[in-house]
């Protein structure tokens, strides 16, 4: 696990240009109010992508402190990684590579979620000469990504010579668009997920992601997978009000120039200064997943989005002046009075007062890909969380 530091200077003894501050209580509370959504059906967290960018080891630690015993993750890898801070819950392994992953899935003991009929035959025949061992079931119902078909779904369940060895302990399916209630694919979703569940009688049903917790009661089924609202983001356009942010992403101004009306800024000298201003030069860049297409002009995306991303200090929004570059990236600060901030300050670029996906929206992305992007080289402070359950 990252240590846990609540000491800003640490920041400046040691080196950082950047930090993320991790609120694990609200990471624990976000956790408490999807369950509380997806009730009477249990919830559990998706943290495939070392927990969305926040990290897998404190993000399992929380909510299996918070309650949760199901857990989905992308590879076999990322499962065996938080094998240990969520000991005794279900671990489903979503991408499936099979032949590859048999051994990992015994050794850690993680549910592999097939995805085809290939992965039905091969892991039904590693069952039957190793001994049984739980899988869950994918089936797609208009993604077109992983899963048998419905057509084999009802196959498989109404095979007498299933072998016993075959033991789905879920149901699963995915949503395309679950972000966009009024998708008439939803519905097509919901209809032909319930003929595979009725065919298979006793086996549990997943099939909500964030989006489709909020979509209403008849999605929930047994199991909700939630992932990004956990983390704070939100699906599709909306404002996520459900949830509140986990990431705080912050950097440490190296320094503040003053420059002339009529010069220009940074590379491409694709902004001209309209007046008299004071930049605030500071350590962060596209190496650090604060990409550049948030820059405030100059690069391609700005014929689509008028604006670029803006920070936050001192009450404050801060225009992003220029192209972001690969270690630094300009703000103005020309609205803030004289010294209210220096060299070694920090600035917020999301979080509490810059919503990530306002952020994300000025770079032509979404939230997920932000938080999944941060790279290595932010301090990470965890905030603890206090057990409540
Ligand atoms: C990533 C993922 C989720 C979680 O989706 P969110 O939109 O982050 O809530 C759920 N189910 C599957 C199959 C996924 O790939």
């Amino acid at each position: 696990m990252n240590e846990r530091h609540n000491d800003k200077d640490h920041d400046i003894d040691e080196g950082y240009g950047a930090r993320l501050t991790i609120d694990l209580q609200a990471l624990a509370d976000n956790w408490r109010v999807m369950r509380d959504r997806s009730h009477p059906a249990r919830c559990a967290a998706v943290i495939k992508a070392d927990g969305y960018g926040i990290g897998a080891p404190e993000v399992a630690t929380t909510l299996y402190a918070a309650g949760c015993r199901d857990f989905f993750v992308a590879t076999a890898r990322e499962g065996a990684i938080i094998r240990v801070y969520a000991p005794q819950a279900r671990i489903f392994v979503m991408n499936c590579i099979l032949p590859g992953i048999e051994e990992t899935c015994r050794a850690a003991e993680l549910v592999p979620v097939l995805a085809s009929m290939e992965h039905v035959a091969i892991w039904t025949n590693a069952c039957i000469a190793n001994g049984d061992h739980p899988c869950a079931l994918q089936v797609d119902t208009g993604m077109n990504r992983l899963g048998i078909t419905s057509e084999e779904a009802l196959s498989i369940a109404g095979d007498v010579t299933r072998p016993a060895g075959f033991s789905p302990v879920l149901l699963m399916s995915h949503l395309a668009c679950g972000d966009t209630p009024d998708h008439p694919l939803n519905h097509h979703q919901l209809e032909a997920f319930r003929a595979a569940v009725g065919a298979f009688d006793g086996v549990e049903a997943s099939l909500s992601n964030s989006a489709g917790v909020l979509l209403g009661p008849e999605y929930r089924f047994d199991l909700t997978r939630p992932g990004i609202m956990l983390f704070g983001g939100s699906v599709g356009d909306g404002v996520n009000t459900i949830t509140r942010p986990v990431v705080t992403a912050e950097a440490r101004i190296i320094t503040i120039r003053h420059a002339k009306r009529g010069e220009t800024v940074s590379y491409g000298a694709t902004v001209t200064l309209e007046r008299d201003s004071r930049i605030a030069i500071c350590s962060i860049g596209y190496a650090d997943g604060y990409p550049r297409s948030l820059s405030g002009s100059g690069v391609p995306l700005r014929n689509a989005v008028r604006d670029g991303a803006h920070a936050f200090a001192a009450g404050q929004r801060l225009p992003l002046l220029g192209r972001v570059t690969m270690d630094m990236t300009a703000f103005d600060i020309t609205d803030l009075p004289d010294n209210t901030l220096r060299a070694g300050d920090f600035v917020e670029l999301f979080g509490k007062n810059v919503a990530l996906d306002d952020v994300a929206r000025a770079g032509g992305t979404i939230g997920y890909e932000l938080l999944t992007s941060l790279g290595q080289r932010y301090r990470r402070h965890c905030l603890p969380a206090e057990n409540e359950d």
